[in-house]
């Protein structure tokens, strides 16, 4: 599938530190530093295309464009694959409610996500998959997963057994009775009968009348999530690549359940670590499809906000902590926006060396992208004069700062 347009990736003269990042599996901080001349390996969930783009993924896509620049900061360059999940249950439900072929809301939709990351300045993947080109890749994989005796059919759908995985918890840490929960909530079936755990999940989903479908030694049926991005990371990235990122709310069962496919079919642990988002809220609670309850970047594109706005509010909260949007943070980006763009446009400034030093070193640790504005914020503060006597000694600070926050902050001002 086509990714979307790049945006212009200035060099940058200084090399950033190591990348630190929190790991959901370990429950603690890990670097992730690729071993000289390889490249680092990152694989975000995708959307399924059928409501972008609205904050809530922004927010994900931004903290996890944020990693792949502070790899890059740090000389190593990166490797990044994103599925599209451009069959599933939410997407055929939207399209039958709406009257609309599902194909034809899948591509506009995916379309309409494209343009919304280029206007962010998102860096593209190296692969753009989306679930349908990848029905071979997830067939072999349930072929190899079936030679190892870890599915077993219900009806016409196939399921993978988590007792396969004597890892099965590793990247979630979860008890029983939370991913139970969890699993009914987040699209799971708990409660079927005939299944030999309440937590296997389906791989290969039957032909239901009405509903697309593929041939497969499975039967006539369509792949599962799980397995879709399994197969896909798993062929474009190879046993064990760097991350595993997404919301979140990915984290059971949907990031579980990938590991417990490869682990099982390879023998190795999927991802070396794996990050999540924090959700944004919105009138009081998580900006979801089911809720209602969102902000579309297309819509406050199409009112004339400066897209760079909407990426410095997301910046502006550390990418794991859960938070709500409101407008009023969107005026203030504009008004800083205004305030960097007026400093930077007299070309002297404050000492602009410590500032870059401060950006990368945030970034580097955990993606803290809120330190990282506020050392630009106290730049702007101190060459404007708005504490005191502005300061221009350093003749060079916009063309030293410019770069550094387009190429590590994607702002471009
Ligand atoms: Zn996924």
């Amino acid at each position: 599938m086509r990714s979307w347009q790049a945006p212009d990736l200035p060099a940058l003269t200084v090399t950033g530190p190591s990348v630190v990042l929190h790991d959901t599996a370990r429950g603690d901080r890990t670097t992730l530093a690729p071993a000289a001349g390889e490249s680092a390996g990152l694989y975000v969930c995708g959307i399924t295309p059928y409501d972008a783009t609205h904050l809530g993924h922004a927010n994900t896509y931004i903290a996890f464009d944020l990693l792949n620049r502070a790899w890059r900061s740090a000389g190593h360059p990166v490797r990044y694959v994103q599925n599209v999940t451009d069959v599933d249950d939410p997407l055929l439900e939207r399209a039958e409610r709406v009257g609309v072929d599902w194909v034809e809301l899948a591509e506009r939709e995916t379309q309409l996500f494209r343009t919304d990351m280029e206007a962010l300045r998102v860096l593209p993947p190296d692969e753009y998959v989306g679930a349908v080109e990848s029905i071979p890749l997830v067939i072999e994989l349930l072929q190899r997963l079936d030679a190892a005796g870890a599915l077993y059919t219900v009806e016409s759908d196939v399921y993978f057994s988590v007792s396969a995985d004597p890892a099965f918890g590793r990247e979630s840490n979860y008890d029983r009775n939370t991913m139970l929960r969890l699993f009914g909530e987040r699209g799971g079936d708990p409660d079927r009968p005939g299944k030999k755990d309440p937590l296997d999940c389906v791989v290969w989903r039957g032909e239901r009348e009405g509903e697309p479908s593929w041939p497969s030694p499975f039967g006539p049926g369509r792949p599962g999530w799980h397995i879709e991005c399994a197969a896909i990371a798993l062929t474009h990235l190879g046993t064990t690549f760097d991350v595993q990122a997404g919301g979140s709310d990915l984290i059971f069962p949907h990031h579980e359940m990938c590991a417990g496919h490869v682990q099982v079919d390879t023998g190795e642990p999927f991802a070396r670590a794996y990050a999540h988002a924090g959700m944004v809220g919105y009138d009081g609670q998580k900006m979801s499809k089911s809720l209602g309850n969102l902000v579309f970047v297309s819509a406050l594109r199409n009112s004339d906000i400066d897209p760079m706005a909407i990426r410095l509010s997301l910046l502006r909260h550390h990418y794991r902590s859960d938070w709500e949007w409101t407008d009023d943070q969107l005026w203030a980006a504009l008004d800083t926006l205004a305030d960097w763009r007026r400093a930077l446009a007299l070309g002297a400034g404050a000492p602009a060396a410590p500032v870059v030093t401060e950006v990368l070193a945030a970034l580097a640790d955990d993606l803290d992208a809120p330190r990282a504005t506020a050392a630009i914020d106290a730049w702007v503060a101190a060459t404007l004069g708005t504490q005191g006597l502005a300061d221009t000694s350093d003749p060079h600070a916009a063309a030293t700062l410019l770069p550094v926050l387009d190429a590590a902050l994607g702002i471009k001002v």
